[in-house]
């Protein structure tokens, strides 16, 4: 069933560990807490007036989608599958956590001007709707979901990229990739890497922006997880927390 960024209830997709979600949840609930009392001082609010800072909007976007299913796994799994599925995890957790979020795409298909007659066009416009989205969003923040995929099958691990336009897209990334290494991938030693312009989304946007590349299609270890959606709860609830800490008055928290 399609979905929409103005429905106001759905079943939640993630299964992760009652207790864990329950730690994570108050801890949340604090920042939030926080947040709301000092905004005035946070990197990613503005100040509409003294005491009524502007809650940011995290914009998630699903990557590929419809003809463009992006990398292929060992086993068949499409990228685009699990980039939807995992962007709308996180989409539930933020609702619950009230911090405003906006999807670029809720179903399975592309964004494209729909009467561009060729596949490079329609890719081209389908990645300028998403740019418009993100940038037409006040305090956007955008936060891509991809997974990747290379020609050797040993690679494996999450890595971000970052776009450069905006000072806090790094920190937004660092603390991404720190938070994952901590809580799920302890053997994960990859580090940050600004986009270049072959990532057209990061390199036009001027809000605070990252793409995630959340694991290798092309390893079967991974991919075996990344077919799995407890696995997939388990990395978007470490994602999520990783942004509620970016969210944080200093950001810091991490
Ligand atoms: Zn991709």
């Amino acid at each position: 069933m399609p979905r929409n960024a103005s429905e106001t209830s759905s079943p939640l997709r993630f299964t992760v560990g009652y207790l864990f979600f329950t730690g994570l949840f108050v801890l949340l609930t604090l920042i939030l807490l926080f947040f709301m009392e000092h905004g005035e001082n946070s990197a990613v609010t503005g100040t509409a007036g003294a005491n009524s800072p502007i809650m940011p909007c995290i914009v998630l976007d699903a990557g590929h989608g419809g003809e463009d299913g992006g990398a292929v796994g060992v086993d068949g799994l499409l990228e685009k599958t699990v980039n939807l599925k995992v962007a709308q995890m996180l989409q539930d957790m933020f609702r619950l956590a009230g911090i405003p979020v906006v999807m670029t795409r809720t179903e399975d298909k592309m964004l494209n001007d729909p009467d561009a007659a060729v596949s490079g066009k329609r890719k081209m416009t389908d990645l300028r709707s998403r740019l418009k989205l993100v940038q037409g969003t006040p305090e956007g923040i955008l936060v891509s979901i991809h997974m990747n995929s290379f020609s050797q099958a040993q690679y494996c691990g999450l890595q971000v990229y970052y776009s450069s336009n905006h000072e806090n897209s790094v920190i937004l990334a660092e603390t991404v990739q720190k938070q994952v290494k901590t809580h799920l991938q302890p053997d994960n030693n990859r580090n940050i890497k600004p986009a270049d312009s072959s990532i057209y989304l990061l390199a036009h946007c001027d809000r605070p922006a990252v793409l995630i590349e959340c694991g290798f299609l092309s390893n079967p270890d991974e991919c075996a997880k990344l077919g799995n959606d407890e696995y997939l709860g388990e990395l978007s609830t470490v994602i999520f927390s990783a942004i509620c800490h970016y969210l944080s008055p200093d950001g810091s928290m991490s």
